[in-house]
């Protein structure tokens, strides 16, 4: 049997998009690519919940998408990446995680920062709904569990949060926004030639291997 070997020209200089539906281990595997490449991640979702938290008028435009699950519209999102890629860590590209989520904002992102590589972590549907309604976070490390996949140590459980979007409500809000507004993404970057998809249902670290062997 003939086997295809697509080789991708990763140019190190320019940036990499992180791109799956929600709860696909794009945050997971972000930490380990970041690792790899030395580039900072940039996750307009983490973005947002930190203006958020900090209560600024960005944050509060934001919260009622964030807390329905539909997206906050491009203007906010390009506002604050066009303003984070200003920053001196950015100039020899990034990681974009949870960006771009719409062509609109895929148009504006090419105008801003070159992308040599989009990586697209494919789950099910149903697999999907389990993972984020189980889905725990440490608030003092950022270390993300899982109530059955993925227990925290004992030590730690009592002090972990659950987003307020990681609900079933919001979790089908957010797959109709990806299957709508973002997954037409995935051909749009396929036809530009930048487009690599592992396998996401799998365990965390079969996920990590195929996207080293993409990076390497
Ligand atoms: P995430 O942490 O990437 O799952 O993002 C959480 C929420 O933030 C999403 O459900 C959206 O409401 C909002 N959000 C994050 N990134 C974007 C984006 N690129 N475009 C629109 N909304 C976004």
């Amino acid at each position: 049997m003939l086997i295809e070997k697509v080789y991708f020209a990763v140019d190190m200089s320019q940036s990499i998009v992180l791109f799956g539906p929600p709860g696909a281990g794009k945050g997971t595997q972000a930490d380990a690519i970041v690792e790899a490449t030395g580039k900072p991640q940039v996750s307009t979702g983490d973005m947002l919940r930190a203006a958020l938290a900090a209560g600024t008028s960005l944050g509060l435009e934001a919260k009622k998408y964030m807390e329905a699950g539909e997206l906050v519209p491009d203007d906010v999102i390009i506002d604050l990446i066009e303003e984070r890629m200003q920053q001196d860590d950015a100039g020899d590209g990034v990681l974009f995680d949870g960006f771009p989520r719409t062509i609109t904002q895929a148009e504006a992102l090419a105008k801003i920062a070159e992308v040599s590589l989009v990586i697209s972590i494919d789950v099910p549907d149903n697999a999907i709904v389990e993972r984020i309604v189980g889905r725990r976070m440490d608030p003092e490390t950022g270390d993300i569990y899982h109530v059955t996949f993925k227990p925290a140590p004992a030590e730690i459980s009592g002090r972990l949060i659950q987003r307020k979007d990681d609900n079933e409500e919001a979790v089908r809000t957010r797959l109709t926004a990806y299957h709508n507004q973002t997954s037409p993404l995935a051909i749009w970057y396929a036809e530009k030639g930048l487009l690599a998809t592992v396998n996401g249902n799998q365990a965390m670290d079969d996920v990590g291997a195929e996207i080293s062997a993409v990076l390497n």
